[in-house]
């Protein structure tokens, strides 16, 4: 056996044709594969404009942009996510302000957010972590009370439903990823939707070289007018090819059904992981339906880093793929060097982020394998309490 990976793609033969026949069709960027992709994402979060970049954290980097958010700004955010969700603040100039976390969702907890509101916030970027939208419509109230834009990074909750509405629909603008990790893949890919054409217009340039005409399909037609080598901002090469937003579209048309088939391999680690007292499942309090991005359980307070980082270990020596989701970004070494951050500074997302972890998780992953990963991971618990009772 090869083992069990902590993640992998769901390619099928109908996303492999879509592929292939937009090789053929001769238009591999800037054409209908990207306009009916940025459709689809756009309509499933119940928003008028999408915009397809070529990753989610460019799609990051775009929105603080479009905002004009740089130097001398402040944007909340949480400690507790991908390294991305932070870094793109440090892309445009500005300071991000890290709050600390509610335990249960591991989200930012509204109230610290609103208490670190300055005159120099010029944003709030909240993160659903894990797929979990908890907050977001508190956030949302927040900003709107303080006259500045939130920005959602969905890119961990894509099809996700909250208070009644779907993920990506609560900021100013939302983002989406799609690594091969994530609820659809693109191979790599991104995307920004939003309601405001502005927002969505400048995100258009800001991703093709910072040109304006965005009528523009085809540089071999607009020689007389020269306006594809004409540039009105500072722009970047953030387009999305055909190739990949072919792959988005066949993926986006069976959503439904890869939501489906990772809710139920959440279920049969939910059923087999339930009377495990040192554990915490993950959080489904008032979420309508939640968008499994990964499958991550919590060690209780008996538990410490190292016995984390053992069961991790342990898991992985086993082939059962496994992960220590999230480090503290306040805590990564170029963040404590350069703002002389360190531990205690966000005690909750510090106690939770050393005692997670992260199991095998994908698409139609069999029930044996769940139950291999389950049995290998009780093992591993066992270990640790013996270990634990003898120090005692
Ligand atoms: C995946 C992810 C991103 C974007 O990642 P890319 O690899 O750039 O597509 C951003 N934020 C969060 C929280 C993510 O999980």
């Amino acid at each position: 056996m090869t083992g069990i990976p902590l993640s992998q793609p769901d390619i099928t033969e109908q996303d492999i044709q879509a592929v292939v026949d937009t090789m053929r069709s001769g238009r591999l960027s800037i054409g209908p594969k990207q306009s009916r992709f940025e459709e689809m994402i756009a309509q499933r979060t119940n928003r008028s404009r999408g915009v397809a970049v070529n990753s989610g954290t460019s799609a990051l980097h775009l929105i603080l942009r479009a905002l004009d958010i740089g130097p001398g700004d402040e944007v909340i955010t949480t400690p507790f996510s991908f390294i991305a969700s932070a870094n793109c603040i440090l892309y445009v100039g500005a300071k991000p302000v890290f709050v600390d976390i509610d335990p249960s969702s591991m989200n930012m907890d509204p109230a610290k957010v609103e208490a670190a509101i300055t005159s120099k916030t010029k944003a709030i970027l909240g993160v659903e972590v894990f797929g979990d939208p908890t907050h977001m419509d508190r956030l949302a109230q927040i900003a709107g009370a303080h006259e500045i834009p939130l920005i959602e990074d969905a890119c961990e909750a894509l099809g996700g439903m909250y208070k009644n509405r779907p993920v990506g629909s609560f900021g100013r603008a939302a983002v989406f990823g799609f690594y091969p990790n994530k609820q659809i893949t693109t191979g790599e890919g991104g995307m920004i939707v939003t309601d405001d054409d502005k927002l969505a217009d400048i995100c258009v340039s800001l991703r093709n070289q910072g040109r304006e005409d965005m009528s523009l399909h085809d540089p071999g037609c607009d020689s007389q007018t020269g306006s594809w080598l004409m540039h009105t901002r500072l722009g970047y090469n953030y387009r999305l090819s055909e190739i990949n937003c072919a792959l988005g579209i066949s993926q986006m048309d069976r959503l439904d059904q890869i939501l489906d088939t990772r809710r139920n391999v959440a279920e049969m680690y939910m059923r087999r992981l339930m009377g495990f007292k040192d554990l915490i499942m993950p959080n489904l309090h008032e979420i309508e339906q939640r968008s499994w991005f990964v499958f991550v359980v919590r060690l209780s307070d008996l538990y410490g880093q190292t016995e984390r980082d053992r069961i991790v270990q342990g898991l992985r020596r086993h082939d059962i793929g496994a992960a220590n989701y999230f480090p503290c970004i306040h805590l990564q070494p170029f963040y404590k060097q350069r703002f002389g951050y360190d531990r205690g500074m966000l005690p909750i997302a510090e106690t939770v982020s050393q005692r997670t972890i992260a199991l095998p998780f994908y698409n139609r992953m069999e029930e044996t394998h769940v139950e291999l990963a389950v049995h290998t991971l009780s093992v591993m618990l066992q270990r640790e309490q013996l270990l634990i009772s003898k120090e005692a």
